[in-house]
């Protein structure tokens, strides 16, 4: 992955200055910073799905990165069991609230766990996941 610097560089800021008037070079200065940060923030996300699929290939954990992973899953058992508490936690502690505990925003219709909205998308994803 390329290095993307984090601030501009004083020597460029100290030229660009010289070369432009006052207005100018602030426009001129503040364009390459958000160019930078964009070029950044792209250089992560590609970072990230690097490292995202080469665990996934090599078989190792994506959330701890250590253990290896049984076929066709993403975590291993360790990750996976965890991933599952704080995700029932936090659908326990959502009833509690008596909010949908999808997307934990709105009521849930009467007698069910999730509001309309998440009880149309849960049935397609019902569709796909099996595994539930
Ligand atoms: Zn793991
Ligand atoms: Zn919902």
């Amino acid at each position: 992955m390329n290095k993307v610097p984090m601030e501009i560089n004083v020597d460029t800021v100290r030229d660009i200055r010289l070369h432009h008037s006052k207005e100018l070079a602030d426009k001129m200065i503040k364009a390459h910073h958000d160019s930078l940060i964009a070029q950044r923030k792209e250089a992560e996300k590609e970072f990230n799905k690097i490292l995202f699929f080469k665990k996934k290939y090599l078989n190792i954990c994506v959330s701890c990165g250590k253990r290896e992973v049984e076929d066709g899953n993403i975590r291993c058992k360790k990750c996976a069991e965890a991933q599952k508490k704080s995700k029932k936690n936090l659908y326990e502690s959502r009833k509690i609230l008596n909010i949908c505990i999808y997307c934990g925003k709105k009521k849930p219709k009467k007698g069910k766990l999730f509001c309309s909205k998440c009880a149309k998308s849960r049935i397609k994803y019902k569709k796909v996941d099996k595994s539930d």
